[in-house]
């Protein structure tokens, strides 16, 4: 017989997010919270949270995915992974509601990551109906950060604003987004973790340009320990492999708190990151922005 632990969900709403955000991640850890009770898995608790983050509309993600530089374009990646082998993603996905469905859908097809137009046609082919809906939120920080790139202040911190304009590869004339993810990550009480994650990428961006939410190791892992999710600068955490670093480390046993806390202390101050994690006895949360994020478990209101 399997051992029973308490079942919790931990997500995020993304580094450089606001603690006013916190109902919507408290909404979704209690959804995934609720499915696990009822019999759920871990993978499809994690994803329950996930798709309540991405149908918020205030976390960049889903339903509030960042517009790219056309002020048009909407490329979003996603990703969801479990302890007993399952592992699906997508990366610049557009034209659909809840990448992290799409990622989940990929998990039961020979592969374990598709991108771009083959990944929005094996969407349709999976019946995900055609989804493209700006939201007034993303347009205003669109025109916000078309108004920095315009200006003498870098929009990415170490990147000129020039090198945008440069390397222009947008269909549309050349013309002149901030992070701010979702994740989850969950123990079922079965004992087995998994780990849901989705994000529309960092701004500005070029087309096609893919950040460590749906890498393996760097935006997210689990694994019969744990399970880890990543925020921040995607170009920076895929060079630490964020994800598996924490992950390797509570595997060790170092404490959860310990482990995301050395995680994000690998990087300057100056680049976002934030970290979530579960192990079979403690949660953690740790971010050097501020970060939303909540914590439920089986037995809390
Ligand atoms: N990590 C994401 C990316 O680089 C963005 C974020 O977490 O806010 O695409």
């Amino acid at each position: 017989m399997s051992e029973q632990l308490q079942a919790t969900v931990v997500v995020h709403g993304g580094a450089g997010g606001s603690r006013d955000q916190d109902d919507g991640c408290r909404f979704a850890a209690r959804t995934g919270r609720d499915r696990l009770a009822g019999g759920a898995s871990a993978l499809e608790g994690a994803v329950a949270a996930c798709v309540a983050l991405e149908d918020d509309g205030r976390y960049n993600a889903g339903s509030g995915a960042v517009l790219c530089l056309d002020g048009h374009t909407i490329e979003m990646d996603a990703a969801v992974m479990d302890s007993q082998g399952a592992l699906g993603a997508v990366a610049c996905i557009q034209r659909v509601k809840n990448p992290v469905l799409v990622a989940q859908a990929i998990t039961r097809t020979p592969h374990w990551l598709l991108a771009g137009e083959g990944a929005e046609r094996f969407a349709r082919t999976a019946g995900f109906p055609i989804h493209h809906q700006i939201s007034e939120r993303q347009r205003a920080k669109h025109e916000r950060l078309m108004a920095t790139l315009g200006s003498r202040e870098p929009a990415t911190p170490g990147v000129a604003n020039r090198a945008f304009a440069d390397y222009w590869n947008y269909d549309t004339p050349r013309v002149f987004n901030p992070c701010d993810t979702v994740g989850a990550v969950t123990r079922a009480a079965d004992g087995t973790f998994a780990v849901a994650c989705s994000t529309g990428g960092s701004a500005p961006s070029l087309l096609g340009r893919v950040g460590d939410t749906p890498i393996i190791g760097s935006g997210f892992y689990a694994g019969p320990d744990g399970a880890v999710a990543v925020t921040g600068i995607g170009e920076h955490i895929v060079r630490r492999l964020l994800a598996y670093t924490v992950y390797g480390w509570i595997a060790g046993g170092m404490p959860v708190d310990e482990a995301i806390r050395r995680g994000v202390d690998l990087f300057p101050r100056e680049i976002d990151v934030g970290v979530i994690a579960v192990s079979r006895t403690e949660t953690g949360m740790h971010s050097n922005r501020e970060m939303p994020c909540a914590v439920v478990s089986a037995g809390d209101a």
